[in-house]
């Protein structure tokens, strides 16, 4: 075992058996682990002013900050182990290189210091002691916040130490056993490269938390209730559950009708339809003379959209040659030229909607406005031209997914992506790729992503359309 089952233990005790003892045929690539590797090492060179070296002669050498070293040893009865310390950084002390010594660090994405930094660290810890032959009393998290590296200083305390020993014991158990469950949190799988392997098997023993809403509390209270699967589910009378699901107050007998709904149209692979027909006739009445479809691509650390895609139709039932897409790139986040060409857009055809998948769209246009001084009436009049299909489709219809995100929808109407196996987090891995070679391709990469992004809202809409 090593510091990477660790911290997939921590997460999934199944990803960490998975990684061990997987296929790693069935395993797929994942770009939030491209991505964290990318943001990473940017972070470490930075803390450590560029002075980043690889391996053991990297320690002899006394280099400031040091990657890529891997050492072996035994932590309890003879129990082989193997830490791989994201970084080691050079700190005052003597070690048995000379009169330096080394203290672990780690990365973090996002705001909170986890269990996964503090057990990796304390793991690190443990064996670097013995083998530099110097004793390590803290750590370091490093991450970044709009370019700048924050540092946070951890204790290596005995108890920490203690902790970790315990889950090291945990994890040497579950590497030796069989495979364990699908973890309940199924949010968790979502950046998950073993996700598709897993679904896989959800959806052939019926779990409920393949059922959209249900997440692992509600999956729980329904077993207590006797309704282990998806098909137990479907058969059950609405009312009765209702009856059961009292910790949703009012909505209990509203979530209830779904949840049947949803499961039986799972499990027939038929959509059924909610009878919403003011919303679907209003969004006819409005796209008839034509409207625009809007998807935006943002690097979300950095708060920086950085591609606006516009697709202009000019009627309801539009063929390829009356579709006019318009990219527009914000490369260096100065914001005015882009702002300048989006509302130029939206205002060369004042009357018509702007359909968008998710709220992302119509909060950046409010963004937008704001920037722009525009006044409360302006951004009012400008905002209620924005019609999210996401909200509109999830009143309208229960369709036989597991989700109603834009690929798993548009993908069930036949829709197909011109690139391959592509999603939000790979066009963020490309737009990461632009920056650092500066190589064209990867931009009309995403400009294709994009595009295909906004056909795939344009197939929703027409379903929606033609389904009122
Ligand atoms: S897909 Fe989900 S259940 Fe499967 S290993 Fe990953 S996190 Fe665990």
């Amino acid at each position: 075992m090593n510091s990477f089952h660790l911290k997939s233990f921590i997460r999934c005790k199944r990803k960490a058996w998975l990684d061990f003892k997987g296929k790693k045929s069935y395993e797929v690539w994942s770009p939030h682990k491209a991505i964290d590797k990318i943001n990473q090492f940017q972070s470490f060179s930075k803390f450590c002013n560029g002075e980043i070296y690889s391996g053991l002669k990297a320690c002899k050498n006394g280099y400031q900050g040091v990657i890529g070293l891997k050492i072996k040893g035994n932590f309890f009865q003879n129990i082989n182990a193997e830490i791989r310390p994201q970084l080691l950084v050079k700190a005052k002390g003597i070690s048995k290189w000379g009169p330096y010594k080394y203290l672990p660090a780690v990365y973090k994405l996002g705001h909170k210091t986890t269990k996964e930094h503090l057990y990796d660290l304390a793991f690190s810890s443990i064996f670097l002691e013995t083998f530099q032959e110097s004793k390590i009393e803290k750590g370091f998290v490093i991450t970044k916040v709009f370019n700048k590296v924050n540092v946070e200083e951890i204790y290596l305390n005995k108890k920490l130490r203690k902790k970790v020993l315990n889950v090291l014991l945990s994890l040497n158990e579950c590497l030796e056993g069989f495979m364990p469950e699908i973890t309940q949190d199924r949010k968790k799988c979502t950046i998950c490269s073993w996700q598709k392997f897993c679904d896989k098997e959800a959806k052939e023993n019926g779990y409920l938390t393949d059922i959209d809403g249900i997440g692992s509390k509600t999956a729980l209270l329904l077993k207590t209730n006797g309704i282990s699967n998806t098909q137990t589910l479907a058969s059950h009378s609405e009312k009765q559950l209702g009856e059961k699901l009292s910790k949703f107050n009012d909505q209990k007998y509203l979530k209830a009708s779904v949840f049947v709904k949803q499961a039986q149209a799972y499990i027939s692979g038929e959509p059924y339809c909610i009878s919403n027909k003011n919303d679907t006739n209003d969004l006819l009445k409005k796209t008839c003379s034509g409207f625009y479809i809007f998807d935006i691509e943002s690097n979300p650390d950095d708060k920086h959209d950085f591609l606006y895609g516009f697709l202009k139709i000019n009627n309801s039932f539009p063929k390829n040659e009356d579709l006019i897409y318009e990219p527009i790139l914000n490369l260096k986040n100065n914001k005015g030229e882009s702002y300048r060409q989006i509302i130029e857009i939206l205002f060369s055809q004042k009357e018509w909607p702007v359909l968008h998948y998710g709220e992302t769209e119509k909060i950046a246009i409010i963004n937008i406005a704001k920037e722009l001084n525009f006044s409360f009436e302006e951004i009012d009049s400008l905002t209620s031209r924005f019609i999210d299909l996401h909200t509109l489709i999830r009143k309208s219809w229960i369709l036989p997914l597991k989700n109603y995100g834009l690929k798993t929808v548009s993908n069930w109407l036949g829709f197909e992506w011109v690139q391959k196996n592509v999603s939000g987090s790979k066009a963020l891995y490309w737009w990461i790729q632009y920056q650092i070679t500066e190589n064209e391709i990867f931009l009309k990469k995403i400009i294709q992503y994009n595009k295909d992004d906004c056909l795939a809202t344009l197939k929703i809409a027409e379903y929606l359309i033609k389904n009122h």
